[in-house]
């Protein structure tokens, strides 16, 4: 139903002038159609959040995953390289047993290092976790 906005007649829906005063409804059309575009538009921008949310929820944690697993494993390479130039490592050819042990020790009792490979395992899932295990094993 439209209300004449001048009469206050009522007209059938999809009237275009009011069957009363004859006024034509162009502003309640154009009000109605400005509502469902409104209408419309929220439609989309929930819909496009929605899928939006349900690709990040699939994409997301694996992405993030890998992301983070890069990370951590650049970071102990990086520290890993720092601390050997710190301890003098890595023992070159002709370095002898007593050197090799004590660069290894040195290694060993890096904090950084430690924190780093700790930072690194803590970030692998249990299932890589046993599956690095298992290839450093090898
Ligand atoms: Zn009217």
């Amino acid at each position: 139903m439209i209300n004449c906005t001048r009469c206050g007649a009522q007209n059938p829906e999809g009237a275009r002038t009011c069957s009363k005063c004859g006024i034509a409804f162009v502003h309640q059309f154009q009000a109605q159609a400005d509502a469902k575009r409104a209408q419309t538009g929220l439609f989309i921008r929930i819909a496009t959040w929605v899928v939006v949310l349900v690709v990040l929820a699939i994409v997301g944690p694996p992405a993030y995953y890998k992301g983070g697993l890069a990370y951590f494993k650049w970071k102990l390479n990086h520290t890993t390289e720092t601390v050997m130039r710190a301890c003098d490592g890595p023992a070159d050819a002709n370095a002898g047993p007593d050197k090799k042990r004590q660069i290894d020790q040195c290694l060993a009792d890096s904090s950084d290092l430690i924190k780093a490979q700790k930072d690194y395992d803590n970030f692998l899932k249990p299932e890589d976790r046993q599956a690095t295990s298992a290839a450093a094993k090898k």
